[in-house]
């Protein structure tokens, strides 16, 4: 044979030789990582291989010195295994116990993890025996459950510290009013403080439910189309007696024409929480400025007041519920401690965000941003993006 014909052929040889290798290792590289792997030569009884491989969750079998003789994904995902061996000395405990008396174990454990044991996961732990020689494990993280529990009784319990104060309010004063009842003055003020906590408890409640609602998936389920110039003056609207009761400039910018698709009583509320804060925690005959404009298409809506401010530290934390930069003069204020987190949610729900410039002394700026509606408007958004609205009409 020709040299060159020699030469083809070693090569092409060659290349079938290194491709199939090549389709080999990722062949078992895919199923390995599908499949739990066998950590050592021991076998395992029959099914269980592939009952392990049918799990999503960690699953891992150990042998009677506790090695590791199989292990699934989320097994090494949830770094429980290492070296072949458990990682964490409560699941060793737990198969220990096991081989020990046979028994299942079936309990809730608290695993610390991180180099400083500073964080920590939890975990649901099944262990039973299987077969003489095998203890298998299966875990279920429930980290997620348990934050969300925290954050859920977090909140109920700070419900109740707040409704605790103006309940305990009413009571003292409906004594006091018994005492005082031949005093007309006195009658006059205690009836006035009774319908201030009153007031107080209402506002809680009405803020509660909104942010409930709010945490529902489909606050703006039927979105329509909104002037944004519309829903300024309404929220403006509602705050011109808190103004003028303080002497403070309510000064409304030029109209945008700019249109969102929403919930128009959402962020109605929202903007008038932005301008009710502006006014309650700036001093009596202030400005606060509210204005709009789009850019590149978004909506900003910007609510600048001359007020007290807000700490660096702090500003990050007060569209939290319940949060407050100072609790006495919130309550004095007649704050919730809610007012920003209905914000925040009302515009994340419209895929909006709310941003805060703020330098104490000097005054706050609360920025809401939204997209804006897009031209011409897509029937699919609820019947007034099929019918104009009244601004659209006029125009
Ligand atoms: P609150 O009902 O207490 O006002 P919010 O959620 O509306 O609750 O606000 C949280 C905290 O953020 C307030 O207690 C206040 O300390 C601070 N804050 C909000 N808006 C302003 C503002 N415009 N100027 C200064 N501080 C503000």
């Amino acid at each position: 044979m020709h040299y060159s014909s020699w030469l083809v052929l070693v090569a092409l040889f060659s290349g079938i030789v290194i491709g199939g290798g090549f389709v080999v290792i990722l062949f078992f590289s895919v199923s390995r990582s599908r499949q739990a792997v066998q950590v050592s030569s021991n076998t395992v009884p029959d099914g269980v291989d592939q009952i392990l491989d049918a799990m999503d969750s960690a699953g891992i079998v150990v042998d009677s010195s506790l090695n590791v003789v199989k292990a699934t994904a989320k097994a090494f995902a949830l770094a429980l295994v290492s070296n072949a061996r458990l990682t964490y000395p409560e699941l060793i405990d737990i198969a220990q116990r096991v081989r020990r008396t046979g028994a299942l174990v079936d309990e809730e454990v608290e695993l610390q993890r991180g180099r400083f044991k500073d964080a920590s996961v939890r975990v649901h732990v099944r262990a039973s025996l299987l077969g003489s020689r095998f203890v298998v494990l299966l875990v279920e993280d429930r980290t997620e459950g348990y934050r969300l529990e925290a954050v859920r009784r977090d909140f109920v319990a700070n419900i109740s510290h707040e409704l605790k104060t103006p309940i305990g309010a009413i009571g003292l004063l409906s004594e006091a009013l018994h005492t005082a009842a031949d005093d007309p003055e006195q009658v006059r003020m205690f009836a006035d403080r009774l319908n201030a906590e009153s007031l107080r408890i209402a506002r809680l409640t009405q803020d509660i439910i909104e942010l409930s609602r709010l945490q529902a998936v489909d606050a703006v389920a039927n979105a329509e189309r909104l002037e944004i110039d519309h829903i300024i003056a309404a929220a403006v609207d509602q705050n011109r007696v808190g103004a003028d009761a303080h002497a403070i400039e309510l000064v409304v910018g030029a109209p945008t024409g700019a249109s969102v698709y929403g919930d128009s009583k959402l962020l109605v509320t929202a903007v008038d929480n932005l301008i009710s804060n502006a006014i309650r925690y700036s001093p009596d005959g202030s400005r606060v400025g509210v204005g709009a404009r789009v850019a590149e298409g978004v909506v900003e809506i910007a609510v600048t007041d001359q007020g007290e401010g807000i700490p660096e530290a702090d500003q990050e934390r007060i569209f939290e519920r319940f949060f407050r930069v100072d609790q006495a003069r919130s309550r004095t204020t007649g704050g919730t401690g809610l007012g920003l987190s209905i914000v925040k949610h009302a515009v994340q729900n419209h895929g909006g965000d709310v941003r805060v410039w703020s330098q104490p002394g000097m005054g706050s700026t609360f920025t809401i941003r939204l997209p804006e509606a897009d031209e011409p408007a897509p029937a699919l958004h609820g019947p007034a993006a099929a019918t104009p609205s009244q601004g659209e009409q006029n125009q």
